[in-house]
């Protein structure tokens, strides 16, 4: 069910925005030099909106360098203070939360291990009652959307409508090349189901390394989305906490200069009839694509029956397995992906031996 939230679009409480936002800054702060050094770099560029600094960081493993603490608090109200940035941090409970909201952070965000856990998500939720503060909510670290949204509901039934989710990426279940693998299918289903809340990606978390920042920047734009959360350092071959994934000032703003910013529709009639015309050739498409089908399934019921007179089983596994392999190959010929082709096979294979099965257990 869609549910039609009242937030505010990022404009409301950022009005100075006129591009996509950008977030940027360490992933941790580490030192007052580093953090003040970062943000003088980053508001030079009049491309980054808000300045980002992680203070209490989750890490997987025990041992490593968990964040500075409050001490950090004071550094952002610094940076506020000499950039004018609004300042934000990641929260993970309660505490955080109350010490973040007492030293003035405009921003805060629930992490993606935070997100998955709506005790934590409830906690935080009821610290922020009533304050004006701008909460973002990571996805959790596995792709289930209504995870996603149910911590986006505990915030926003705080009472808070300055709220941004943000794609940082899904734990991938074996190697990647990505430390976070994206998972845009499971952001289109957020907008579906939340259509006015901005979304913003994360690509930092999703590379895990410099290299891929660029392809997954565009990629974000591409889809739509409202904004970047990009790590920054000062030196980030120094960094205490993901070093690989970090830019200098200097690289972000060369990254910057070679995304292109996507608009939802291009305020063009000649582009907007263009539009409407390949529209309406999908449509009358895919209104064919559903009679052959239902073509097809016609088909499939028939060779139920006659299996079922002869009892002969559903699933021949010989037949499924040339039929795959042939549908794949012309996949091929006619320039389709085969993975694509392969589960709309697999997809379209099980309904048909649902259906044989249904006959044949009838009566
Ligand atoms: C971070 O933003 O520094 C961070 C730890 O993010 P995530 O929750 O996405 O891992
Ligand atoms: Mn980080």
């Amino acid at each position: 069910m869609t549910l039609k939230l009242d937030i505010n679009p990022i404009k409301i409480w950022l009005p100075k925005l006129d591009n996509p936002l950008l977030i940027s800054g360490p992933c941790s702060l580490e030192t007052e030099k580093q953090a003040l050094d970062t943000a003088r770099l980053l508001a030079k560029d009049k491309r980054v909106f808000v300045y980002r600094g992680g203070v209490w960081k989750p890490r997987t493993r025990p041992g490593m360098f968990e964040g500075v603490g409050s001490v950090g608090l004071k550094w952002l109200q610094l940076v506020k203070q000499e950039t004018g940035f609004p300042v934000g941090t990641e929260v993970a409970n309660a505490q955080h939360t109350e010490e973040a909201l007492k030293a003035g952070l405009d921003v805060i965000w629930i992490g993606a291990r935070s997100t998955a856990s709506p005790f934590v998500v409830q906690e935080i939720a009821d610290v922020v009652k009533g304050s004006n503060a701008v909460v973002m909510v990571k996805n959790p670290v596995n792709p289930d959307v209504q995870l996603w949204m149910g911590a986006i509901e505990r915030v926003y039934q705080a009472g808070i409508k300055n709220i941004v989710a943000i794609h940082r990426g899904f734990t991938p279940f074996r190697e990647t090349k990505y430390r976070n693998y994206p998972n845009w299918q499971t952001v289109i289903e957020l907008r579906r189901l939340m259509p006015n809340l901005p979304i913003i990606c994360d690509p930092s978390h999703i590379a895990g390394k410099r290299e891929y920042l660029f392809e997954i920047s565009q990629k974000a734009f591409d889809m739509g989305l409202e904004g970047l959360m990009i790590e920054s350092h000062i030196d980030p071959s120094c960094a205490l906490s993901d070093a690989a994934q970090q830019l200098t000032p200097a690289d972000l703003a060369k990254l910057l200069d070679r995304l292109i910013i996507r608009h939802e529709s291009a305020n063009n009639p000649e582009f907007e009839n263009q539009l409407d015309v390949l529209r309406n050739r999908i449509d009358a498409i895919d209104v064919e694509l559903l009679e052959t089908l239902s073509s097809r399934m016609e088909i499939v019921k028939e060779i139920g029956r006659y299996k079922k007179e002869n009892n002969v089983t559903a699933l021949q596994i010989n037949r499924w397995a040339q039929l795959m392999d042939d549908r794949v190959n012309l996949g091929k010929k006619l320039d389709l992906n085969d993975t694509f082709v392969k589960i709309l096979f697999q997809l379209i294979h099980e309904d048909s031996v649902r259906m044989q099965t249904e006959i044949m257990d009838e009566g």
